[in-house]
């Protein structure tokens, strides 16, 4: 078991993995792209301290160098759900379960826009993860929806359980070369349940098709999705002045933790998380 799980790899992430390495934790940062995050997209920074005129590439790059180096371990994957139970929180990353005694939510303030149907229908038809619903489709026909790679690895694994396997795209990327999967073509509009009350169909501008499931992959959750109950303030996690939630031994930083939505900011926010969290893990102790 981790001391502390942080989710996230942008700067919010790093800085607070490298200073809950500086205070002996044990930790590793979840991070669903490998670098090519929001701060990736900017050519040029002109007001983080220290590093004039650097690109945002170039200073993910030096404090991924810096976290690895004080031994902070990287997962890559994305958390789909976290879950307290006592005396640890549980954290679904792809297909694996982790578990930390403390996790420090720094997931940048990206939200996902859902499909139109999708959240309505979540839980009853509607799924965000192979691994927790595909075993429900065994035999049958499945619809994936994905905006990045990893819907493809997914599509895979659902493919040996269902009769059918169609893949639609929601942002360019690799797709996947399976026989046993179907890529569909058209821009998915909504998702509907059928006359019949169970199958539910993915519509496009091209037409739409019905499926018993439909799967939908994308790389970031929002945060009440990813931790139903957690208070938010506004679109985004409310914190105290330690960078504490809501619930117990979890924290937040950056981009997702409010505005401004700076480097700095979310740099120093990611250090004070790291020292709360390792104060209240010794104060438990
Ligand atoms: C074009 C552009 C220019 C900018 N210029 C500046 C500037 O000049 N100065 C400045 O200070 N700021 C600038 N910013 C803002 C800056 O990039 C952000 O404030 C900063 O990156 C926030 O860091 P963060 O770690 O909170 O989040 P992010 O950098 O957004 O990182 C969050 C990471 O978490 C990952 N993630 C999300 N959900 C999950 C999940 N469930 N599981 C695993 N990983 C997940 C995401 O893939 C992402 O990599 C700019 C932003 C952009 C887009």
């Amino acid at each position: 078991m981790y001391d502390l799980l942080i989710i996230g790899g942008g700067p919010a992430a790093l800085s607070c993995a490298m200073t809950a390495r500086k205070r002996g934790m044990g930790c590793a940062v979840i991070a669903s792209d490998d670098g090519s995050g929001w701060l990736a997209k900017s050519d040029r920074l002109d007001n983080y301290p220290g590093m004039p005129h650097v690109s945002g590439k170039e200073l993910l790059r030096v404090f991924r160098e810096q976290a690895e180096e004080l031994g902070a371990n990287f997962i890559h994957g994305m958390a789909r759900q976290l879950q307290q139970i006592p005396g640890e929180w549980m954290v679904l990353v792809g297909n694996d379960v982790l578990e930390a005694r403390a996790v420090v939510l720094a997931m940048g303030a990206a939200r996902p826009k859902l499909l139109p149907g999708e959240d309505e229908m979540l839980g009853t038809g509607v799924s965000w993860c192979g691994t927790c619903d595909g075993m429900f489709y065994r035999g049958k026909e499945v619809g994936v929806i994905s905006a990045w790679h990893d819907g493809v690895e997914e599509a895979q694994f659902l493919a040996g359980l269902a009769s059918h396997v169609d893949y639609y795209t929601l942002a360019a990327h690799d797709l996947p070369q399976d026989e046993r999967i179907e890529l569909v073509s058209g821009r998915v509009q909504e998702l509907k349940r059928e006359a019949d009350g169970k199958r539910i169909a993915i519509v496009t501008d091209q037409g739409s098709r019905a499926y018993d499931g439909v799967f939908v992959f994308r790389p970031t959750v929002a945060p009440d999705k990813l931790i139903p109950g957690i208070a938010l303030d506004g679109p985004f996690i409310a914190v105290d002045r330690r960078m504490a939630t809501s619930l117990p031994l979890l924290y937040a930083c950056g981009d997702c933790a409010g505005k401004p939505l700076q480097v700095a900011k979310a740099v120093g926010e990611g250090n004070i998380a790291a020292i709360s969290a390792s104060e209240d893990l010794a104060k438990q102790a």
